[in-house]
């Protein structure tokens, strides 16, 4: 999805901004997240979307574009088309199985679409520059819907940053990330959380707050919200400090992040989150700083976690 747009009061002229455009994309990552090897590839597909107004985020959000029952079928019957002749879009030129595992939960479905900054599915859509509500703060002036441009489907460039993960029932679940950093690699970085550990909102609102504010204030915030049970906490701490890293290079206080991080690393693979320690495995064998003996650490860890079922299938 490209997309540019906002909504603005007519009487105060006030704006209402969309959150940061980001991909958005479902996985089957939390089906890898386990003790036992997994059969196949992880799975990450981009979701179409669509701009609404969320009543529980009280402003601009976006919501998933779940296809119905019919247009999986055409989709399904076009795909037999020689690729040249289908039409664009991600669902006509994904292949075979990654088409098959979405059409199946698509169709399974029964949660309706959700708020992908909230979760909630209670929203109006934005379909003109008339949107029916009103600015109560300003005497119930109308509020109108100002969209510059949008493209849905997947943007042709894959050079986005960031994507944000969904489970097939539309629940945050992860993140992927693409580190450019100067000193290192573009480096693709996995977070996932487990549904039950309360620990994916926390996570959330920290990634927002060092995009917004910077790595000083996430941590800090990661410090309040977030107790220390099973060393998650050590974990998202280390791996805030990467991400900290890449907006402040590693230079006067390296060291002192390094060991964080190292620290975070050890835990997180004797937890047996082989996610945790890919992530942190990938960045110790990824960093220049780091010495011959921990590289060699790093491609130790990389392997268990390969082995405990977690494969990137991305390019
Ligand atoms: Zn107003
Ligand atoms: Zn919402």
């Amino acid at each position: 999805m490209t997309f540019v747009g906002y909504l603005k009061c007519t009487g105060c002229a006030q704006r209402f901004d969309f959150p940061v455009d980001s991909q958005y994309s479902y996985t089957d990552l939390l089906e890898h997240w386990c003790d036992a090897p997994s059969p196949w590839p992880l799975r990450i597909m981009p979701m179409e979307v669509r701009p609404v107004w969320c009543l529980r985020c009280d402003g601009p959000a976006f919501v998933e574009c779940l296809p119905a029952r019919q247009q999986l079928l055409d989709i399904a019957a076009l795909r037999r088309l020689p690729s040249q002749q289908r039409p664009a879009g991600m669902l006509y030129h994904c292949d075979d199985g990654d088409f098959l595992w979405l059409a199946q939960h698509c169709l399974q479905r029964s949660a309706p679409p959700r708020c992908l900054s909230c979760g909630d599915s209670y929203w109006i859509a934005l379909e003109a520059r008339e949107t029916g509500m009103r600015h109560e703060s300003c005497w119930g002036s109308p509020i109108e819907y100002h969209c510059l441009y949008f493209v849905p489907g997947t943007p042709s460039q894959s050079n986005w940053w960031g994507r944000a993960l969904y489970d097939v029932n539309g629940v945050f679940c992860g993140m992927y990330w693409e580190l450019h950093c100067q000193t290192m690699q573009t480096m693709p970085m996995l977070f996932g959380f487990d549904r039950g550990s309360g620990f994916a909102g926390v996570w959330r609102a920290c990634l927002t707050t060092l995009l917004e504010t910077g790595h000083a204030a996430a941590l800090a915030q990661l410090q309040t919200q977030a107790p220390d049970t099973k060393g998650e906490h050590a974990l998202l701490q280390a791996c805030l400090m990467m991400l900290g890293g890449e907006r402040y290079p590693l230079r006067e206080d390296g060291n002192a992040t390094l060991a964080e991080a190292h620290t975070g690393w050890r835990r997180a693979a004797a937890a047996g989150n082989a996610l945790g320690a890919w992530n942190l495995a990938q960045w110790h064998s990824s960093a220049p700083l780091q010495s011959g003996a921990k590289k060699v650490h790093a491609r130790y860890w990389q392997k268990r976690a390969n082995a405990l079922g977690l494969h990137l299938a991305l390019a």
